[in-house]
C-alpha cells in the first residue's frame, strides 16, 4: 500500500537525521526569533541586510496595495502586468547596468523558465556541481546534454567545452554558492565563454545586493561588465527582504525570454504591492554601505572568534559562514545543543550538501548586532 510506504520510506529518513523539522515562528523575520514560546537568536535567513521587516519596506508594500490593490488578476502576457512592474523592471535594469529585465515570480521559476528557453535538445549545458536545485531541475526540464565540471574548475570547464560539439552551450552557475558561501571564478568563466562562444548564465541569488560597490551583485564585485553574452539571475527574497526574482540581460534574449519561459508566461503575475516594495528596497540597497560594512565586521568577529577551535569554516568571504561538521548525527545534535542556549542555526545535511560534510550554516545579517554574534561565538567555543 502506498501509505505504508511512505511511512517506512519517513521512518527511515528520521533514523538517518535526515527528517526535516519545519519551525513555525511566531515573530516576524529579523535576528531574534520565538519558537513555541522560547526566545532565540536566528542564524537562519538570508535577509543579509535586514530589510525583510524595515520599516520602510513595509510602508511602500502598504502604500502599494492602496493604491494597486493586492493581487494582480491575471498573467503579465495577459492583464496582469501592471505599472509597478514595469518601474522595477527599469529600475533594476538601471541598477544593474543590462539593458533590459524581466520579473519572475521566485528565483526558482526563474531559472526553471531561463534554461528551457535557451537550450534544448541538441545543445548542452555546463553546470557546476555544487550549483542549486534550482538550476539541476531547470538544466533536466530543458533536455540538453548536462555536463557537470567539479566545483570551480576552470580547466576541467575548458576541457569539457574544447570538446563540445553542442549546437549551443550554455555554462551555468551560482555567483555565491548557497551552502559553501564561496564565490564563483566569474571572471575566468566569463573568458572562457567568449572563447568558445558560449552564454553565461549566473544565479546571482546570494550576491545581489551584498556584494559589489552598492549592493549591485557579483559581477560588480568583480569590475566585470553586463557582458552580451551574460544571462544574469537575481533573487528578490534575501537580501532584497521582499519576494521574486529578475532576469537581466540583453535586450533580445529578455524579448526572447517573454516570448518562452514556460514559468513567466503561465502564472500569475506576482503582487503588485510587491513590486512596490522591491522598488524601495533597491533604494535601501543602494544606499546601504553601511548595512554591508556592519555585516563585514561581523563576518570577522565570527571567523576570528572561530579560528583558534576545532570547527573548521570554509573559506567564505561572504555572509553564509558554514561549520563542517561531517556525521548528519553530529550536525544534528550541535545544532540541538545551541538550540537549547538559544541559539538557533540549521544543520544542513545530504542530499543539500555532499555525504559526510553535514554543517551549521550561519548565516549573518546585517540586523545582527555583534553582541548577538558574540554569544553564538560562546556557546560554539564551549561546545568544541
Ligand atoms: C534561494 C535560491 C534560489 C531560489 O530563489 P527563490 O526566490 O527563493 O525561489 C535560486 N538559486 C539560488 C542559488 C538560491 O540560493
Amino acid at each position: 500500500m502506498i501509505w505504508e510506504e511512505l511511512q517506512g520510506e519517513l521512518d527511515a529518513l528520521q533514523e538517518a537525521g535526515l527528517k526535516r523539522e519545519r519551525r513555525t515562528l511566531e515573530l516576524p523575520c529579523g535576528p531574534t526569533a520565538r519558537v513555541a514560546g522560547q526566545p532565540l537568536i536566528s542564524f537562519c535567513s538570508n535577509d543579509y541586510l535586514g530589510l525583510a521587516n524595515d520599516p520602510a519596506l513595509v510602508e511602500a508594500a502598504c502604500a502599494g496595495a492602496r493604491a494597486w490593490g493586492v493581487g494582480s488578476g491575471a498573467s503579465h502576457l495577459v492583464s496582469g502586468h501592471l505599472q509597478p512592474h514595469t518601474t522595477l523592471e527599469q529600475k533594476l535594469a538601471e541598477f544593474t547596468g543590462f539593458a533590459r529585465t524581466l520579473l519572475f515570480s521566485t528565483g526558482y521559476m526563474a531559472n526553471l523558465g531561463i534554461v528551457p528557453a535557451l537550450v534544448g535538445r541538441d545543445d548542452a549545458v555546463f553546470a557546476d556541481r555544487l550549483n542549486h536545485a534550482s538550476l539541476i531541475d531547470a538544466v533536466q526540464l530543458s533536455r540538453a546534454d548536462s555536463q557537470r565540471y567539479p566545483h570551480a574548475d576552470l580547466a576541467a570547464l575548458e576541457r569539457l567545452l574544447a570538446a563540445s560539439t553542442a549546437r549551443r552551450k550554455l555554462i551555468l552557475t551560482d555567483a555565491v554558492f548557497s551552502m559553501d558561501g564561496d564565490l564563483a571564478p566569474l571572471p575566468g568563466l566569463l573568458a572562457l565563454a567568449e572563447r568558445f562562444d558560449a552564454w553565461l548564465v549566473i544565479d546571482d541569488a546570494h550576491g545581489f545586493g551584498v556584494l559589489g560597490a552598492q549592493g549591485r551583485g557579483s559581477l560588480a564585485h568583480f569590475n566585470l561588465p553586463a557582458a552580451r553574452r551574460v544571462i544574469y539571475m537575481g533573487t528578490l527574497g534575501k537580501a532584497a527582504g521582499a519576494a521574486g526574482a529578475f532576469v537581466a540581460a540583453d535586450a533580445t534574449v529578455i524579448d526572447w525570454l517573454g516570448q518562452r519561459a514556460r514559468s513567466y508566461i503561465f502564472t500569475t503575475a506576482g503582487s503588485p504591492l510587491m513590486a512596490c516594495a522591491v522598488a524601495a528596497s533597491l533604494d535601501l540597497i543602494a544606499a546601504g554601505d553601511a548595512r554591508r560594512a556592519h555585516l563585514w565586521t561581523l563576518v570577522s568577529q565570527l571567523r576570528d572568534g572561530l579560528a583558534d577551535t576545532r570547527w573548521r569554516l570554509l573559506a567564505s568571504p561572504t555572509a553564509i559562514q558554514p561549520v563542517i561538521v561531517g556525521d548528519n548525527h553530529a550536525a544534528l545534535r550541535l545544532a540541538g545543543a545551541l538550540y537549547e542556549r538559544g541559539l538557533w542555526v540549521p544543520a544542513i545535511r545530504p542530499p543539500t550538501v555532499a555525504k559526510g560534510t553535514a554543517r551549521l550554516r550561519v548565516s549573518l545579517s546585517a540586523a545582527h548586532s555583534e553582541a548577538q554574534l558574540a554569544r553564538l561565538v560562546e556557546a560554539l567555543r564551549e561546545l568544541a
